[in-house]
């Protein structure tokens, strides 16, 4: 039996303690990862403020990186000693989506909150976020949830490649398909938002225009790489139309969740523009848009899940873009942390304050 330290939140609107939790042991096709970084991400949150209601007691992190240290019957893919990258949906290649090149809509890892795995020292079941539960010494969890990566790649790097850095670029590169020279919106400045500039940049973006609730990211978003910086008001749409030749962007991407910057997004769009929702909101936050607005404006709505990407391919990839240069994360970490101190990280996280805060272990 091993026992590890990880981060549980109890119950709904109880703050997140570090609890001494006892590890399942490790089953055919799974292995065992001692965590040596975790990225606190905006979905961590989601899951203690109300906007998802996963199962109790819950081990929140699932933007992670570490080192295997045993694998169960039939492993393959991963060896004691590799340094992985955990996937939090990780595909099954069986179901209809992973057969049709949907990976990122596998229907056996989509949407699921949490799942049981391990216990409290009592024997209470304990839930992990997202399948992973990664702020603990140690996961359990199965193969294809891990992903090699060279071992020169910094453990801070490679955890943030997880999530928020593979979804930013993803949203950019995959679903939103930025050309050189066009113009892209960014609403929401966390993680993603500027991962999210950065790869609009990247991808040979004329104009990056970056919005937030406050003054404060305004460096943040030019270390990123953005070309405006806005402070997001109802004065949005005509602020970037001002900044477009009065046309809106071509792409407006929505890093929020929120239907009120959904429609904002929509409205500093050009017609005929995308508007890319990464931004995950609450069940019952509902947009409105016109339908003769949808028809007239002929924008595209569309939503980038976890990047529309295959993590198996695009992580190793992003890995050898940090290594070689190519992409680099330093301004998104702006907080290097221990376990104790992620709900201050979360604090700061809602007051709009930051980039990510990383977890070292
Ligand atoms: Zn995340
Ligand atoms: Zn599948």
């Amino acid at each position: 039996m091993t026992y590890i330290a990880g981060l549980v939140v109890r119950e709904q609107g109880v703050p997140a303690t570090v609890e001494e939790l006892r590890l399942p042991e490790v089953g055919p096709g799974q292995v065992r990862v001692r965590i040596r970084a975790a990225g606190v991400c905006h979905s961590d949150l989601s899951m203690i403020n109300g906007t998802l209601r996963p199962p109790h007691p819950l081990v929140l992190g699932h933007e992670a990186a570490g080192e295997v240290v045993e694998v169960g019957a039939h492993v393959t893919r991963a060896a004691v000693g590799d340094h992985v990258v955990l996937n939090w949906q990780p595909p099954c290649r069986n179901c209809w989506f992973c057969a049709n090149g949907q990976p990122w809509l596998c229907s056996t890892s989509s949407g699921v909150a949490a799942l049981e795995n391990g216990m409290t020292l009592d024997g209470e079941p304990v839930h992990v976020c997202l399948g992973l539960g990664a702020f603990a010494e140690q996961v359990v969890a199965p193969e294809n949830a891990v992903i090699v990566v060279p071992k020169e790649l910094d453990w801070e790097m490679a955890a943030l490649l997880g999530c928020s850095v593979l979804t930013g670029s993803g949203a950019v590169r995959n679903t939103a398909q930025v050309r050189p020279g066009e113009s892209v919106l960014v609403i929401g400045l966390g993680g993603v938002g500027l991962s999210v500039v950065a790869a609009a940049r990247a991808a040979g973006a004329g104009q990056v225009i970056a919005v937030d609730v406050t003054e404060a990211k305004k460096g943040l978003a030019e270390a990123a790489g953005a070309t405006d910086f806005v402070v997001s008001s109802d004065a949005l749409s005509k602020d970037v139309r001002v900044r477009t030749e009065g046309r809106g962007a071509d792409h407006a991407i929505e890093c929020v969740g929120r239907a009120s910057t959904i429609r904002a997004a929509w409205r500093a769009t050009r017609r005929g523009g995308q508007v890319t929702v990464v931004g995950m909101g609450a069940a019952d936050d509902m947009v409105q848009l016109g339908a003769l607005d949808i028809f007239s404006s002929a924008r595209t709505l569309r939503a980038s899940v976890y990047g529309q990407a295959d993590p198996d391919i695009e992580v190793p990839a992003l890995a050898r873009d940090v290594l070689e240069g190519r992409l680099s994360l330093d301004h998104l970490i702006t907080d290097r942390i221990e376990l104790a101190d992620v709900p201050a990280a979360f604090d700061r996280m809602a007051r709009g304050e930051g980039a990510r805060s990383v977890v070292h272990l």
